[in-house]
């Protein structure tokens, strides 16, 4: 008798925030087949476990307009052994050879 009950329009409402906090958590799910897909291995050691890295970029004043320079935080895979990153994992513009100016670990 005492127990709360939300009318109804409230516990949709939540229902529905409570989709959207699920698909802000987790990146929508591709219906694949995994046994189609194929592993990508470390280019250095051949290790197939990755994890995440952040290279970061510096962002001149000039460049941004701004009063100070800028970090710039650019997510890329990097294997879990020897910390190499892919030159397939880099993004497209960091990927010139020529880009010797920063050195990734
Ligand atoms: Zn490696």
């Amino acid at each position: 008798m005492d127990r709360m009950v939300l009318p109804n329009y409230l516990q949709h409402r939540l229902l529905n925030n409570k989709k959207q906090f699920m698909q802000q958590q987790q990146p929508p799910k591709l219906n694949i087949d995994l046994k189609k897909t194929t592993p990508f291995t470390c280019d250095e050691c051949g290790n197939n476990v990755f994890q995440e890295g952040v290279l970061l970029r510096k962002a001149s004043k000039f460049l941004t307009g701004t009063m100070q320079d800028a970090i710039v935080p650019v997510p890329v895979f990097c294997c879990s052994k020897c910390g190499h990153v892919n030159e397939s994992f880099m993004p497209p513009d960091l990927r010139s050879a020529d880009d010797t100016e920063d050195t990734i670990l």
